[in-house]
């Protein structure tokens, strides 16, 4: 059972919550469906500089800096650079990720100024799929944003989410139009149902979801990291460290964008008693 394997830990820093006119049919943060999350335009950079300290304390390689809209107006991205720049300033040895949306090469050469050097942009369902869980924008889109991610020099993070309805052909499609951009990671979502979406139970089983690391694994060779996110653990429940078995090299650790995560030092304390070791840095 014993292993090498380096396990890659990232944590997320949600800096605009809940404040999209998106109607993305899986996404509590859209302000269609009233769901009970928190909402709030700017949060404070102190703060944000304090969660990137405690993300360094649990052992992230990875800090993201997360907004929910529709993609990046002048007023986001100021606001985004702002919280890059004072979270670099730190010298924390953080690899600082980006996840606000659609994004134009000029935006993304701002962001990488500032001191970003990931953007995290997912395709999130197959492009035939893609109209029935999002009405108000196209997956083309989506895709261009990759595209623009590529050209800027950042290093492309791009994934998907699965349990939404989607067939086994659209999981295909998705993980072949993902490998097509040669993101860097691909963070693997799985649907968490909440009472207040249109969507209303996550249509894949467990050892479905099992099969998907492995496809994707094997489908995108090229990326360093194919990351478990949101949903793990109640996709996986008590076989959660089993992800990496199947082809994962990466979790996000503590709390989700508007999901409790476990906590740090229980993720660590069970990636190596499961016989796996956390990674100390980033090369990448
Ligand atoms: S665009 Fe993003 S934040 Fe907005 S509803 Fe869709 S997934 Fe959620």
């Amino acid at each position: 059972m014993k292993t090498n394997k380096k396990i890659f830990l990232c944590a997320i820093c949600n800096i605009e919550s809940g404040t999209c006119n998106e109607d993305c049919k899986f996404c509590t943060q859209s302000v269609k469906y009233k769901a009970d999350i928190q909402r709030y335009k700017q949060k404070d950079i102190n703060q944000i500089v304090q969660e990137a300290k405690q993300a360094k304390n649990n052992k992230a390689i990875g800090f993201c800096l997360v907004t929910a809209g529709k993609g990046l107006t002048n007023k986001r991205l100021d606001f985004v650079c702002k919280a890059a720049h004072a979270v670099k300033k730190l010298k924390l040895d953080l690899k600082i990720i980006a996840c606000n949306g659609t994004a134009s090469l000029e935006q993304l050469l701002e962001l990488k100024k500032a001191g970003v050097n990931n953007y995290n942009h997912n395709l999130e369902t197959s492009r035939d799929f893609y109209k029935n869980i999002c009405t108000t924008h196209n997956w083309d889109e989506r895709y261009e944003t990759c595209l623009n991610v590529n050209k800027s020099g950042l290093k492309l993070v791009c994934g998907g989410i699965f349990g939404l309805g989607e067939t086994q052909e659209d999981r295909i499609s998705m993980l072949k139009s993902i490998e097509s951009l040669n993101p860097m990671n691909v963070p693997i979502n799985f649907f968490h149902p909440n009472e207040a979406l249109p969507i209303v139970e996550n249509s894949i089983s467990k050892e479905q979801a099992f099969t998907l690391i492995a496809l994707a694994r094997k489908m995108i060779p090229n990326a360093h990291k194919i990351m478990i996110a949101g949903g793990r653990e109640l996709m996986f429940g008590d076989e959660q460290y089993e992800v990496f078995n199947k082809g994962a090299n990466a979790i996000v650790i503590g709390d989700y964008l508007t999901t409790e995560g476990k906590t740090p030092s229980e993720d660590i304390d069970a990636i190596i008693k499961s016989g796996f070791t956390i990674a100390k840095e980033c090369d990448r």
